[in-house]
This record gives C-alpha cells, structure tokens and sequence, in this order.
C-alpha cells in the first residue's frame, strides 16, 4: 500500500496551493492508495478529516509538521494539544501518547543541530522527499540507516506538480488511523521515489 506521508493543502497551510479534494484525485490518478495531511503547525480535526476521506477515491490520514528548534519534525499520533515548538517537549508528550517523531528533510537543515542525546528524540527521518534534490535525498536515506525505524517517505506536495514524487510502501493495509501508527511502530514499511 503506497501511502504519501507529508503533503499540505490549502488554507491549513498557507504556503500551498493544493485544494484538500485536488490533491486527493491527483494523488489516486497518479497510483497512491492514501495520503496524510502534515499542514504546518497544525492538526486537521477529526470530523473535517472523516470528511474528506469519505469523498476521497484513496484513503485520508492526519499527522502534522511541527516547526522546532531541530527543524521541521513529522508528528504521527500526537494530539494537537501536544504540538509544541520545543523538541525535547515534543519527544516527551511523544512517550506519553504513544506518537512517533521523524525529522523531516534531514538533509534540507535539521539534522546537523541534533546531538547524540537529542537523536533520541526520532525514531528516524524522512528519507525521500519529493521537494528534496536527489543529492539530498541520497544523504537522508543514507541517515535513516542509524536509526531506530527505517526512513518514511512523502512528496511534501504544494502544488498539483509536486503530488505524487515520493511516499512511503507499507507491506499490509492500512484501515485505520491506529492501523498507521502500529505499522510505523512495526517497521513495516519503506521510503519509495517516485519520479525525479
Ligand atoms: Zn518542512
Ligand atoms: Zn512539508
């Protein structure tokens, strides 16, 4: 099941152009079988959520993009309550709920600030990222071999152009939000490039 695991829309993200329905329909027309919404700084809730994956033709998962001071962090099974600037905060209300952090685009800026303490804090990094360069992504994929958990990946789409670049295999079906964050506790799954 091929799952693109960062891609925002428009308004919940500023900076994209993606209406939430365009970017479902690209996503399926170009072979993805879901997406998960990771607007910066913010959570889609739940009831708009639900309804955007009844209209959709693939399935819809909710994680976000956090802005910390180790750069931009992926958050999966965090509640919105927990959201925090502060990474170290961040890893903390992680244990607490059971959510999983992974550095976005490691090699874009976050991880030269992470130390052998703070590394702790992700179980691992996005290893393909479909804004990326190719040397980027070579790097981050060449990182997610020291973590816990291999490296996601997802398109970190904007616009209709970007949908599509990069996302993550999972090797069973995903029906559930909790089906996600096991198979991503699991390990069962990998960081797959697209189109260059
Ligand atoms: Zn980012
Ligand atoms: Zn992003």
């Amino acid at each position: 099941m091929l799952i693109d695991l960062h891609c925002h829309t428009f308004p919940f993200s500023a900076c994209s152009a993606l209406e939430p329905l365009e970017l479902v329909r690209l996503a399926a027309d170009r072979g993805l079988d879901g997406v998960c919404l990771t607007e910066h700084d913010r959570a889609w809730d739940a009831d708009a959520l639900d309804a955007l994956g009844r209209a959709a033709p693939i399935a819809v998962f909710g994680a976000a993009e956090l802005t910390t001071n180790f750069g931009h962090v992926l958050a999966f099974g965090l509640p919105a309550t927990a959201f925090s600037a502060d990474a170290g905060e961040l890893a903390a209300a992680a244990e607490r709920h059971g959510a999983l952090l992974y550095l976005a685009h490691p090699a874009r800026d976050g991880l030269l600030r992470v130390t052998r303490e703070t590394v702790e804090y992700f179980v691992s990094v996005e290893a393909a990222n479909g804004s990326d360069s190719r040397l980027q992504n070579i790097a981050a994929a060449g990182l997610a071999k020291g973590f816990r958990l291999p490296g996601i990946g997802g398109s970190d789409a904007h616009t209709a152009n970007e949908v599509g670049r990069a996302a993550t295999r999972f090797t069973a079906p995903l029906r559930s939000a909790r089906d996600l964050i096991d198979a991503l506790r699991a390990g069962a799954y990998e960081a797959v490039q697209l189109s260059p």
